[in-house]
């Protein structure tokens, strides 16, 4: 119908991280309403929010209590700014909140609208801070490839995935990568996942000393790798990266954006493998998306030497019109509020359990090559051999009929290529995880058929 909203989308909207000749031949899937860990689209279909919308949902749809919180603050007080020291209530108690649930040392809380904004933020941060020190040299900032930090062009210029380079001229200078942590992939044969993580360690101290380690800023990456893939690294893989980091002064970022607030099965993604980060970026789950926020957490010490010249510097010459945003900041309280006394960590604890254990029996499975996640967070890498880890060429065809065949039985799922991954909202249930998996296996089943047709 020439005016249904398929029609109007496909006639007017351009839609991110979407190939838009082949939107306008599919046309949307319109999501119209969502309960719990459900969503429901305009066809009065209904699928199990098996990503929790992108990583974020915490504690699920329709959740009576956020609506509150934002309908009471919008009544109050709509809008207002933080620049030339405005504050509002929301802010405030958030800023506080979130310094106290962060690591020993964590602080200082500048907010933002989104994660790439965070990451923006960041990199400010630390040149700010170099330059307020004395070192304007020390710019230079390494992250992971198949990292994820957004995509503006400084976040984007992070992010280590080619898609997000190509066409755009990034990374801009002082951005450099080094390798990922996903031992299935990358380790040598017969390489132990700790011998895997002394040679990357080993890789980076290389990377430093050859730029120069008074060049080099800070090291920046997800504990458990999201939109990547899902790469969890090996357990002593943070420990070797962070003394590599402390020996030359290189300061650790540790962006949260998708492991905060309860995704790992512990409050932040930090404590599975004890890193002391120097700041932590937050957003997604710290409002559950309900509203755009972002909040960057900083240490006392990069804190002492931002604020210690600032008359010297001039002001730190960086905000958003929307930074501490009053409804945003007052729905993030009710959701941190929700998550911690509604016991989501714990329950994404146990939940997870289940989850990994249910995904572990695909690993038979003759299209499965590997199984991976901690607590609500999993990935199912699909590949065409997986006794010689052969993956399906072109990438990523298997991977889009997964995420095609998953709505037809009602699960939501994101495709990374051919990695398969799952990130259901914090509130989910036994009987619900045991659904996720029912429908898993079956897209599955029906995905390796369309497979043997396709890739014989
Ligand atoms: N950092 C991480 C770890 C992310 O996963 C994302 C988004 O997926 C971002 C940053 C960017 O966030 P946004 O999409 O809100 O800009």
């Amino acid at each position: 119908l020439p005016n249904s909203p398929h029609a109007r989308d496909k006639a007017y909207a351009l839609h991110p991280y979407t190939n838009a000749r082949a939107h306008e031949r599919r046309g949307p899937t319109v999501i119209e309403s969502g309960k719990g860990i459900y969503v429901r689209d305009d066809q009065g279909n209904e699928y199990i929010e098996g990503l929790a919308g992108l990583w974020s949902v915490a504690v699920g749809f329709g959740e009576e209590r956020l609506v509150e919180a934002a309908a009471a603050q919008m009544r109050r007080l709509p809008y207002y700014h933080s620049f030339s020291h405005k504050a509002n209530n929301p802010a405030i108690d958030l800023a506080e909140k979130v310094a106290s649930l962060a690591p020993a040392g964590l602080n200082r809380v500048f907010f933002a609208n989104s994660g790439s904004e965070a990451n923006d933020t960041v990199v400010k941060l630390l040149w700010y801070f170099n330059n307020a020190r004395g070192r304007p040299q020390k710019k230079k900032i390494i992250s992971r490839i198949r990292g994820y930090h957004g995509i503006t062009v400084a976040s984007g210029s992070m992010t280590g995935l080619p898609w997000n380079h190509r066409d755009f001229d990034l990374p801009l200078p002082n951005f450099l990568h080094t390798a990922c942590p996903h031992h299935y992939r990358h380790a040598w044969e017969g390489e132990s996942e700790e011998e895997f993580a002394s040679r990357l360690a080993g890789q980076l101290e290389q990377l430093i000393l050859a730029e120069g380690p008074a060049t080099i800023a800070a090291f920046i990456g997800e504990p458990v790798m999201g939109a990547g893939g899902v790469l969890v690294p090996p357990r002593t893989y943070w420990q070797k990266v962070q003394a590599v980091c402390r020996k030359y002064d290189v300061l650790i970022i540790a962006d949260e954006v998708i492991t905060g607030f309860g995704r790992t099965g512990r409050m932040f993604g930090c404590e599975l493998f004890d890193i002391k980060p120097d700041m932590l970026v937050l957003s997604k789950q710290i409002t559950s998306s309900y509203l755009p926020l972002s909040a960057i957490v900083i240490s006392d010490e990069l804190y002492a030497g931002i604020a210690d010249n600032s008359d010297r510097l001039g002001n730190f010459g960086h905000g958003f019109t929307t930074s501490g945003h009053p409804v945003a900041t007052a729905v993030a309280l009710e959701n941190i509020r929700i998550i911690e006394e509604d016991g989501l960590v714990a329950n994404a604890a146990a939940m997870g359990e289940r989850l990994q254990a249910g995904l572990g029996e695909l690993r038979d499975h003759p299209m499965v090559g590997e199984v991976r996640g901690v607590g609500l967070i999993a990935a199912v890498e699909l590949v065409a051999d997986p006794a010689t880890k052969r993956a399906f060429d072109p990438l990523g065809k298997v991977g889009a009929a997964f995420f095609e065949r998953g709505h037809g039985h009602g699960l939501i799922v994101r495709a990374v290529q051919d990695s398969i991954a799952l990130c259901p909202p914090l509130i989910i249930n036994a009987e619900q995880v045991d659904e996720v998996l029912k429908r898993f296996r079956l897209t599955l089943d029906d995905t390796y058929t369309w497979s043997r047709e396709n890739f014989a």
